[in-house]
Parts: C-alpha cells; structure tokens; sequence
C-alpha cells in the first residue's frame, strides 16, 4: 500500500511518476471562461475526447466524399465489416471472447434484445430481480417486459435492497431473496458496477448464486466497462450490456457494447428480434435465402451500424488497446485511494464516502455524502472550476479516471471543497 501524504508536493511527486501521465495529452480538456483547464470528474457521465477522434471520423467521411457507396468495399477501412474491427478490443476491455462481444445499438435497445432472449417467464416463474437504485432506464426497460408479457409489473418487480441505514448492497441479503423467492425469478439484472454508489458488484458470485436457483443473470455494466475489470466471460452470466460513451470515451450517444455468453452462441432455440445484420455474412446479399443465423454476438445484429459513430469507438478502444486494463485499474486504484485518502482528511463531521472502501469493490468513482449540504455547494464547486455530479438530498459523486485527470487534479479538487466547507 502507498503511504499518502497531504502536501502538494505530493501530488506534483505521484504525477511525475505516473507511467500513464502522458495519455492526459491525448485528451481534450474542458476550459473555463479564462482558458483555465477544468477539473473534469464526470468521466463516469460523459467521458473526454480523444485527440484522435477527429482523424478517425474524418477518415470515414473523406472515404464517403470520393467514394460513396463503393466506400463499403473500397474505404481505407471498408464499412461492410467494420464493427469487426472493433470486436477483440472491447471483448479485451470487458473480459470476454470475441465470439460473446459486439458493438450495436444503443444500451438500453440492447438490454430489450437481450430480454427477448433471456427473459423467458412462465406462469410460476417470471419475476425479474433489480436492484433497488438500479439506473432508471434499466428499470423502466424491466417494467415494460413485464407488461409486455402480461404480468403485473409491481408484482413482479423484486428489488435488492439495502439495510436500514446503508447504501451498500449485501449479499447475505441477495442470498435470502433467493431462499425464498429463487423459483419465483426468471431474470436476475443488476448494475455491474452501481451508478450512484460506485459499489462493484462480484459477478461471478451473483451468477452462480442465481445459476443454482435456476434463474438467468444479466449485467448491466455502463459504469463498469472502461473503469475496472468485468471478466465477463469467467462471471459466467449469461448475457451483459454497456454504453461506450461513459468510460470509454466514445462520444455522446455513441454505440453500445453487448455480450452474450459463448454457451449461448449457436442456440436455435433462443427467441430473439432479427434483420439482414443477424443472417449469415456469406449470403447476406443475396436477399432471397430463408433466414440464417449467425453464430454468437454477432447474431444479434439488426441493422447495418453507423460507421462515424464506430470510428469514434475505434480511436478511443485503440488507446485502451495500447495501455490495456491492468495498468489501467492499478493507476486508477492509487488514484481513487488518495482522493479517499485526502477527503478522509476533511474529517466525519463534514463528510461520509457511501463508495465501498475496499479497493477491489469499487471502481474510480466516489460518491460522497456531504453533511448539512444541499444543491447550493454543488453549484459553488461548478463555479469554482470542478466539474461533478450532484445527487439529491446531498450526494456529490466524483470519478477521477486514470486516462486523463491527474494527482493535481485530486489535489485542487479537494481545496476547493475544502474552501467551500470552511
Ligand atoms: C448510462 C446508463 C444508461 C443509459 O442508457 P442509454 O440507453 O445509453 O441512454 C442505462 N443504464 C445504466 C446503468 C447507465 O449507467
């Protein structure tokens, strides 16, 4: 463990150590009004541009100018294919095979295509189980499969909650659901890693544990993919989704990531949503054939995909590619352990970090409880040049993220809190 210490010094010391420094180069970094660089904490929200998007896009939209819709065959990297250029990268990032990864859709049309196939409720068992402060887009999208499959969705929503008092989930508790309520659960979904806790669920234990009472378990991982190591494949689940604009960098609304485990790869018998991009590649432009499906992730397809969209993808992965997640997560664990360190420093009376305090918990992110606060402090600490993201009644959560905020970054951060609170 690193000893921290409280001085700038400090800070300027960690930066100048950091193998990963240098990567904060390659970012654009917001600026205030004077063309002071912002202190950016909300990569768990929208994560920074690369410098090389740009290049990457351009690419694709000179290819378009001059070649038009021979660009398909004839681009520098032809569109026909070009989700495959980005396969083995993002299976790297979240753990999986390229088999079990693709890039396609949005997160949340995702997480419908993946109910269609794994949400498959009978009378006696199709209550879905969530977590309590599951994301809300995952909640509404649980709900309407329910309707959709004409159960009540009070009834049939069960939620994960935590004790009285707490924030942190308990598996204790999870395994009590299960007890009691495992025959009645068709489907397990819960955040790989909590958007307002930052708590890093262990995949592998939810997995079994829902595995052995028959119930099948899907993760949402937007706030897990990019920021700490998911293992998709060994959690064994069957089936996870993400966005690629958060941790990954990869624009607004960009394209979503989807994994689907490799048991499932060549099953027939699983009902899914189909288009031209599920059919076979060999014979997909012959337009007349019965339909035939294509093995794995890939089969889940429907619609030729946006190439500037992927191009944004492909220069942010590329990097992630070149660093990879090892260095990633030990850079983003010293980082996240001294903002903890020197907010620790600001004592119990003014504030309580809700975030697990186990490093192996938790990704980048801190969700800090800040006492006697309200919307006022978050709107001072905007003015102040700090770019952070408030929760009601009194939660600021912060992700400093290891490709480009900096130990100095942490440094300024917590003065200006602490200016604030005193
Ligand atoms: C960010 C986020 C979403 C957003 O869904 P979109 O379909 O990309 O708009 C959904 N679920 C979780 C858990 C998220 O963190």
């Amino acid at each position: 463990m690193l000893a921290y210490k409280t001085g700038k010094d400090f800070a300027i010391e960690l930066d100048k150590n950091d193998e990963l420094a240098s990567y904060r180069n390659q970012f654009h970094i917001p600026k205030d009004k004077n063309g002071n660089n912002l202190i950016y904490m909300t990569g768990n929200s929208l994560g920074l541009q690369p410098k090389s998007t740009k290049e990457y896009i351009d690419q694709e939209l000179n290819d378009w100018a001059e070649l038009g819709v021979e660009g398909h065959f004839e681009a520098k990297n032809p569109w026909l294919g070009y989700h495959e250029y980005l396969t083995k990268k993002m299976a790297n990032v979240v753990g999986a095979k390229p088999i079990e990864t693709i890039v396609m859709n949005t997160l949340t049309v995702n997480l419908h295509l993946m109910m269609v196939s794994f949400y498959k409720p009978t009378k006696t068992r199709y209550k879905i189980l969530i977590e309590s402060d599951a994301f809300p887009s995952d909640k509404y999208a649980v709900e309407s499969q329910l309707r959709h499959h004409g159960f009540c969705d009070k009834e049939g929503l069960i939620l994960w909650k935590p004790r009285y008092g707490e924030e942190l989930l308990n598996y204790d508790d999870l395994e009590t659901i299960l007890k009691q309520q495992g025959d009645d659960i068709a489907l397990i979904l819960l955040g790989g890693v909590n958007y307002y806790t930052g708590q890093f669920f262990d995949l592998k234990r939810i997995t079994s544990l829902g595995h052995e009472y028959g119930c099948l378990v899907g993760f949402d991982c937007a706030h897990g993919a990019g920021n700490v190591k998911l293992d998709l494949h060994d959690s064994g689940a069957d089936f996870a989704v993400w966005c690629s604009y958060k941790y990954l960098n990869s624009g607004p609304g960009s394209l979503a990531g989807c994994f689907v485990n490799e048991k499932h790869a060549h099953r027939k018998d699983l009902n899914r949503f189909t288009g031209w991009w599920s059919h076979n590649k060999a014979t997909r432009f012959t337009m007349r054939d019965e339909f035939d499906q294509l093995p794995g992730a890939e089969g889940w397809q429907l619609s030729n995909p946006p190439i500037l969209s992927m191009a944004a993808i492909k220069a942010s992965l590329d990097m992630f590619e070149e660093v990879g997640m090892d260095k990633l997560v030990e850079k983003s664990k010293k980082l996240t352990g001294y903002f903890e360190f020197l907010m620790k420093q600001l004592g119990e009376d003014a504030i309580r970090i809700i975030t697990p305090e186990n490093p192996d918990e938790r990704g980048c992110q801190l969700s800090i409880q800040v006492k006697k606060a309200d919307k006022s402090l978050h709107k001072r600490l905007t003015a102040s040049g700090v770019i952070s993201d408030w929760r009601e009644p009194d939660v600021i959560r912060c992700a400093p993220v290891p490709l480009y905020n900096s130990f100095q970054d942490i440094y300024n951060l917590v003065e200006r809190l602490k200016e604030i609170l005193t």
